[in-house]
């Protein structure tokens, strides 16, 4: 829909007079008014504009309606009870909007909105409202602070991706191709681009962390397409082998949106920051810094799950739960008005966990899906969950009476909290009574989960809800920094939680070098390990690894117990995967496996022909296929 459409269609349909301007931000419709209050009695008017034009709607007052801050701060301490414990109170005029940091966020909303909906009657101001987290995250505080310092920069961006999408269509649409950059036949550097003859998007851009050379990053050199011609770039989900390489696009040109769930964006800029720190200080440096990660939170733009979003004049994008990690993506795309849906899995898991609930398998259409195949192979069934989890505890508890040490290398986003809700389970039943460290970023990326609540399982929520945050049990304490030695040289036994997962670097390195010569520890490995990382090669039996030592190379010999306990993984297993191609509705008429090792993609992609007749293929990097 064009631009001029848009303007068309509220001009005949709005209220006579009521309507001042018109807008467009990003994928969203902005309407101004003289009469905000109007709007907000009668709310169908904008719902029924919303359902004409199929776009998201945001009504804003005249700008010289606004209540100055201070007389609007204070109707707002009139409007809210005390008991909700307002925290903060900050003002955006560039949008309008004042953020409201509370404890109690459910009374800043009231019943269906009242509340807010008064403030905004009132003041003109919206009503944000950010709920105080119980443990404070550095990453959030600086992403919120970046978007509220720049909201006229953020503005100018929106207003520029808005023009984009409502262009009028040079072409029409009448094929539509998807090339894996990377991630095909490998797990890493995950990178799709989508093409008609209007649009290219990219899904996903991630590094492949356990690669060295030309196989770490996507190959966009082979795509021979320009910065400025991509549209848009969606994100799945924060683990770096699908948003590693994102800032590294604003480095080279690229000006437009990112689209993902919020909590995505925190996690990814987590990860990012993180990942250029470790490159720099382990002479493996990413070929961008952090201010082109500051560019990546400039131009994303949030999605809720289900919340559709034109992104281009023939794409209409829509998220939904993965149940992989915090935030985690599969996307949807409605290409060429009915022409064609693709859906892709982004990572997923279609099963129990403790944290998140399973991915979503119901789709308005889906003709083309993208899976992927981590755990695809025709072995690859993991054990149940309890299974799983009493090993663990046996595994622990028979270290614990040796007087050794556990350490577990882990995801900072995802596994690490996976298994803290494990092992606060037991805590709380009093079966493990030692402490448990976490190193790494693990914190961090715990705190970003604490302020998602409504993202985890809903007995999870509930509890963070009541004051019960299992993250904040007494056995679980922060590393920081120098503590590391004490830990290492302490007498007492202990469980360490430590980043990074597959042992490419980081603590669980740092530890391992020091706790690898005892036979009383124990290593385990509970999440995947890519080929080629020292975590793959230790499950594979390495005995003996050379360490620096002042300049010098040393062996140490591996005597700790290395152990690999299945079934915590955060992706679907061949099981699983096939009960998602079983169970997703509507059922695509063709597949493409993905991310997996050649043999796990091949081998799943024939199962799905003969189990499904699904017309399904694995293909390798740089391989075009036209979808339509
Ligand atoms: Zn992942
Ligand atoms: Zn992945």
């Amino acid at each position: 829909m064009e631009f001029k459409e848009i303007k068309s269609i509220i001009e005949e349909n709005a209220p006579q007079g009521k309507v001042t301007g018109i807008d467009v931000e990003g994928p969203k419709v902005v309407i101004y008014t003289d009469d905000i209050g109007f709007f907000i009695d009668n709310n169908k008017e904008v719902r029924n504009l919303a359902m004409l034009l199929r776009k998201r709607i945001i009504m804003r007052s005249n700008p010289a309606q606004l209540l100055d801050p201070e007389n609007a701060k204070k109707i707002i301490g009139q409007i809210i009870p005390p008991e909700a414990n307002i925290t903060d109170i900050r003002f955006d005029p560039v949008f309008e909007e004042v953020y409201i940091e509370a404890e109690k966020l459910g009374l800043v909303i009231g019943r269906y909105g009242a509340t807010s909906d008064e403030i905004t009657k009132k003041t003109g101001w919206t009503p944000k409202l950010v709920r105080k987290s119980p443990i404070e995250s550095d990453t959030i505080r600086t992403v919120r602070k970046t978007l509220y310092e720049n909201s006229d920069d953020r503005q100018k961006i929106l207003k520029a991706v808005g023009k984009k999408i409502y262009r009028k269509p040079a072409a029409e649409c009448d094929w539509i191709r998807v090339t894996p950059l990377g991630g095909a036949q490998e797990v890493g550097r995950s990178a799709f681009l989508l093409q008609t003859p209007e649009s290219n998007v990219l899904i996903d851009c991630g590094i492949n962390a356990a690669a060295s050379g030309a196989g770490r990053y996507p190959d966009f050199r082979a795509a021979k397409l320009a910065m400025d011609q991509l549209d848009a770039v969606i994100i799945s989900h924060a683990h770096l082998d699908h948003c590693g390489f994102l800032p590294y696009l604003f480095k080279y040109g690229y000006n437009g949106p990112v689209y993902c769930t919020e909590p995505t964006r925190d996690l990814m800029t987590l990860l990012q920051l993180d990942a250029v720190e470790i490159g720099t200080r382990e002479n493996n440096e990413l070929p961008f810094s952090p201010k082109d990660i500051r560019e990546v939170v400039m131009h994303t733009i949030p999605l809720e799950y289900g919340e559709v979003a034109d992104i281009t004049p023939d794409m209409r994008l829509t998220l939904y739960n993965a149940g992989h990690i915090l935030g985690s993506s599969m996307v949807h795309l409605h290409i060429g008005e009915g022409l064609h849906n693709l859906v892709y899995t982004g990572d997923l898991k279609f099963g129990d966990t403790r944290l998140l609930e399973a991915a979503n398998s119901d789709f308005p259409r889906a003709e083309t899906m993208i899976i992927e195949s981590t755990y695809g192979g025709r072995y690859d069934i993991q054990p149940h969950r309890r299974e799983s989890e009493t090993e663990l505890m046996n595994t622990i508890k028979e270290t614990v009476k040796n007087k050794g040490k556990v350490l577990i290398p882990v995801f900072s986003v995802g596994r690490s909290q996976e298994v803290m809700m494990v092992l606060e389970n037991f805590c709380r039943r009093k079966e493990l009574e030692v402490p448990v460290y976490l190193d790494g970023m693990i914190w961090e990326a715990t705190a970003i989960h604490t302020h998602y609540p409504e993202h985890l399982k809903r007995y999870v929520k509930h509890r963070v809800f009541n004051g019960q945050n299992p993250f904040l049990a007494e056995a679980f304490e922060n590393v920081k920094g120098r503590n590391r030695m004490e830990i290492i040289e302490s007498k007492d036994p202990c469980v360490i939680l430590a980043t990074s997962g597959m042992m490419t670097g980081g603590p669980s390195v740092e530890y391992f070098k020091q706790l690898a010569a005892d036979k009383n520890n124990s290593l385990v490995f509970v999440g995947y390990q890519a080929e080629g990382s020292l975590g793959r090669r230790l499950q594979n039996g390495l005995k003996t690894i050379p360490v620096d030592d002042n300049g010098r190379t040393k062996t140490i010999n591996v005597e700790m117990a290395v152990k690999t306990i299945e079934g915590f993984s955060g992706h679907a297993d061949r099981r699983q995967l096939l009960g998602y191609a079983k169970k997703i509705h509507p059922k695509p008429k063709r597949a493409l496996v993905v991310h997996g090792e050649a043999k796990n993609a091949i081998s799943l992609a024939s199962t799905f022909y003969e189990m499904f007749q699904i017309e399904s293929s694995a293909p390798r990097n740089l391989d075009t296929i036209r979808l339509m």
